[in-house]
This record gives C-alpha cells, structure tokens and sequence, in this order.
C-alpha cells in the first residue's frame, strides 16, 4: 500500500506570519528549504539531545535557522551560506524575529571558511549545502563535535535519485549521487558513529558519534 503523509501533515503547528512569508518566498523562488515535517522530526531530536550550539552548513534564507532556534531557546547557532544575495535575505528575515541575538550567518564556501576562529567546538552539526560534498563537509566539521554529539544531514534521498541504478540517473547528477553514495557507504561503516537513517522528508541521516 502507498503510504501517504497527509494524515501526519495535518497536524503540523501553525507557523508565525513571518515564518510563512519566508516558506512564501521559498515556493516562489524555488529555495529548496526543509520540509515542514522532516522539521517537525529534526526539532524533536535536537529536543531530546538537548544541543547548546548548532552549526548549519547550508543556510539558504535562514528558514531551518530560525526553526531550530526557537525549537531550543537556549542554544546558539552558527550558519554557513556561500550566495551572497540569500545571505542578505537570512539576516532580513532573522533579524525580524526574537532569536536574531542567538544566530551568527557567515557568508562563504564552507569548504573555505574559518568557522573555528569563531567557534572550535558544537553540540550538533546540521549539513544541508551541496550533496556531492558531504563527506568534505563531513570531514571538515565532524572534529569540531565531541563525543555524544550528532550531525544531522539532510536529502540523502536526493528526491529519490539514490533509489535508482546510476544508469537511470540523468548524466549531469552521476556525479553527484555517486558522491552521496560513496558517503553514505563510508559513513555507516564508520567505527566513530552510530548513523541512521530516517525516512522524512527527503532522507534525514542521524549520526551519533561515540
Ligand atoms: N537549510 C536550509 C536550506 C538550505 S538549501 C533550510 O532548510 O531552510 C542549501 C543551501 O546550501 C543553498 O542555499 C546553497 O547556496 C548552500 N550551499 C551549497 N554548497 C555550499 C557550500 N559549499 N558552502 C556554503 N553554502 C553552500
Ligand atoms: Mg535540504
């Protein structure tokens, strides 16, 4: 039987106006923000871990930001975007709401960037930027977390494009899916992690690391 999410999503929480215009803004402008319900799921673990820093790679327009961010009123957040034009938007948008004191957006490649000059270490790292580069993401930021710590990483479906053979998938995202692959093999297999998949949204993937 087909599983649908309709009756799941009919219990999704209203959001404030500001955070619809933003999700508005998304749709609009084809911003490929988190799903409400892979959220929903990511808040309630960040819930349960109890995180007092964040570090985002992949802001976009500050959505998943502001949404961890007040899912944890404590915590602290620091967040990585290389394009230039969806940095200004995040820090318009965060800047509206309460928990602009609590989230640093820094603009630039994350492969580049000197995070640690601000932070050298983070309860919790949420990966959700380019998906041919998530085992130089990981292997760049996984340091900085200490032992109990968790990396969230996001659209290890990648739309369903790592469900097919590679022969199946359009030439211009072999590459790509390879890579993604290629990590999701070496990171299950990684003596310093318990990882797990959990199917929400477009692939959420738990790595506890121990
Ligand atoms: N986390 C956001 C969505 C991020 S979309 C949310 O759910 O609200 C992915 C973003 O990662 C894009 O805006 C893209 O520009 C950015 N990105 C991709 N590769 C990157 C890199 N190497 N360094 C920094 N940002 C990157
Ligand atoms: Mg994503």
């Amino acid at each position: 039987m087909e599983i649908s999410n309709t009756y799941i999503e009919s219990f999704i929480q209203p959001r404030s106006e500001l955070l619809l215009e933003m999700e508005k803004y998304a749709q609009e402008h084809h911003v490929p923000i988190m799903q409400l319900s892979a959220i929903d799921v990511l808040n309630q673990l960040l819930r349960i871990q109890k995180p007092s820093s964040i570090l985002e790679i992949g802001t976009a327009i500050g959505y998943s930001a502001l949404r961890m961010a007040s899912t944890l009123p404590e915590c602290t957040i620091v967040t990585v975007e290389r394009d230039s034009e969806r940095v200004s938007l995040a820090k318009q948008f965060i800047a509206r709401s309460e928990t602009a004191n609590r989230i640093t957006v820094i603009e630039g490649d994350a492969l580049e960037v000197d995070v640690e000059s601000i932070q050298s270490a983070f309860d919790a790292v949420f990966i959700d930027a380019a998906k041919g580069q998530y085992m130089r993401f990981f292997e760049k930021y996984s340091p900085l977390v200490p032992s109990g710590g968790i990396l969230y990483i996001d659209n290890m479906y990648m739309h369903g494009l790592t469900d097919l053979d590679i022969k199946e998938v359009p030439r211009r995202k072999r590459t790509m899916i390879r890579n993604l692959k290629t990590f999701a093999d070496w990171i299950m297999a990684h003596p310093d992690y318990d990882s797990t998949f959990f199917p929400v949204g477009d692939g959420l993937l738990i790595c506890l690391k121990r």
